[in-house]
């Protein structure tokens, strides 16, 4: 077994690391605003870390999951926002086209994604299909050289900016979860289509969320993506890997938290010493830590088996429900640990707070992460 990185691994985190500290400031003052963290995604397209595991000839960099993941722990340490903006584009967009993708789709869509060029989404929630996205009830109706899609998908991050997204969509609606489809759409082409204002939410601000709603919309027939009915086997494909991306901003989300935990109780003094100096502090911050490496091992021993090529659900799953929680409980206890401070709207541990939250929930709660894991138990 071996733990040390590749130079390439290495060169890339170290690179993550750099820019995140140039965007630290930044990124401050936008998460705090709950703003869209523009300029620190843009920083990251400009040095090309956008594609990081995207195909090269796609303008991606070709590099593995690995090195995304290495990258993105650093990235949600300074803006969980834009490395849930970078992850979508990445993981879930990026990943379906390059994997179901026709050369067609890949040409035109996958480059300005992986260039971080354009933003994409993924409307696959619904408000009747959260965890059981097979009961769905969005259809798309064939016609001739068109789809006509109606319905509404809900909690669909940046869909109010992309350039485009994915639609999974009932295309034999007789069929149940085993028709649906996976059609591309473009927002600006598109009519029938209303986008809401910005879902009102506690957890990453900055990256906000709107409810799309299609009526008779158009979509061209080519914009199919993969083959008809194929749409519920992408998207648990798609999540499957994606899930250790979430697992690696989740690490990250958790070890800022940690080091203004670490910061605070070493400068904050009651009862004449440092926090510190407490058992009962030092006890806090060893768990934390010691859950966060856990997360970390089995997030990059995800990743590694995914750049092998081999089965990695099952690990995708414990990564992603072992770091999100670890996350949760590492801004629970920095919260305690700055005591009325970490509640104060503008201080970063409060929005740590928020905003692990939100990484139990998405892209499958932790409850279906242990459904999938038990599943892959008793199979055994
Ligand atoms: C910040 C954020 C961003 C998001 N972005 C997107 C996006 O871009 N695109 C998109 O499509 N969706 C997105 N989502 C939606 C997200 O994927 C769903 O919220 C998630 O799948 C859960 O669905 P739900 O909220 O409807 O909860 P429900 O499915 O209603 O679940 C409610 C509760 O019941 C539990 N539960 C459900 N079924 C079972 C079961 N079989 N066994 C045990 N417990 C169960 C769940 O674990 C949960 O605790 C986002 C959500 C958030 C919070």
């Amino acid at each position: 077994m071996d733990f040390e990185l590749s130079a390439e691994e290495q060169a890339i985190q170290t690179r993550a690391r750099e820019l995140a500290a140039q965007a630290a400031e930044e990124a401050a003052r936008l998460e705090r605003q709950g703003a869209f963290p523009a300029p620190v995604f843009s920083a990251w397209a400009a040095a090309g870390m956008c594609g990081l595991a995207l195909p090269r000839e796609y303008g991606g960099q070709g590099s593995g999951y690995v090195s995304y993941c290495l990258a993105q722990m650093e990235l949600a340490q300074v803006s969980p926002s834009a490395a849930l903006l970078v992850h979508l584009n990445h993981s879930l967009v990026g990943m379906a086209l390059a994997r179901f993708g026709a050369p067609a789709h890949k040409e035109r869509f996958l480059p300005p994604l992986a260039r971080g060029e354009a933003l994409g989404f993924f409307a696959l929630t619904e408000p009747g299909a959260g965890s059981d996205p097979g009961g769905m009830a969005t259809v798309a109706r064939r016609q001739g050289e068109l789809y006509f899609l109606t319905g509404t998908k809900n909690f669909v991050t940046a869909g109010d900016r992309a350039r485009f997204g994915i639609v999974f969509a009932l295309t034999a609606p007789e069929k149940g979860a085993k028709g649906i489809s996976a059609l591309l759409v473009e927002p600006g082409a598109t009519p029938g289509l209303t986008i809401s204002p910005p879902e009102e939410r506690i957890s990453l601000r900055g990256a906000p969320s709107v409810t799309l709603r299609f009526q008779e919309t158009p979509v061209p027939a080519e914009n199919l993506l993969g083959a008809p009915e194929e749409g519920l086997k992408i998207a648990l494909t798609v999540l499957d890997g994606a899930r250790v991306g979430a697992a690696a901003q989740a690490v990250g989300l958790g070890r800022a938290a940690l080091r203004h935990a670490l910061n605070h109780a070493r400068s904050r003094r009651q009862f004449g010493q440092p926090l510190a100096q407490f058992q009962a502090i030092q006890f806090k911050l060893a768990d934390m830590a010691t859950e966060l490496e856990a997360a970390a091992l089995l997030t990059l021993k995800a990743a590694w088996l995914r750049d092998q090529g081999r089965p990695f659900g099952a690990a995708a799953a414990m990564a992603k429900r072992l770091a999100t929680d670890a996350a949760m409980q590492a801004t629970v206890e920095a919260v305690q640990i700055l005591g009325g401070y970490g509640l104060l709207t503008d201080h970063p541990v409060a929005r740590l707070f928020e905003d692990a939250k939100a990484g139990q929930i998405y892209e499958g709660t932790n409850e279906i992460m242990r459904l999938i894991i038990a599943r892959e138990l008793l199979k055994s």
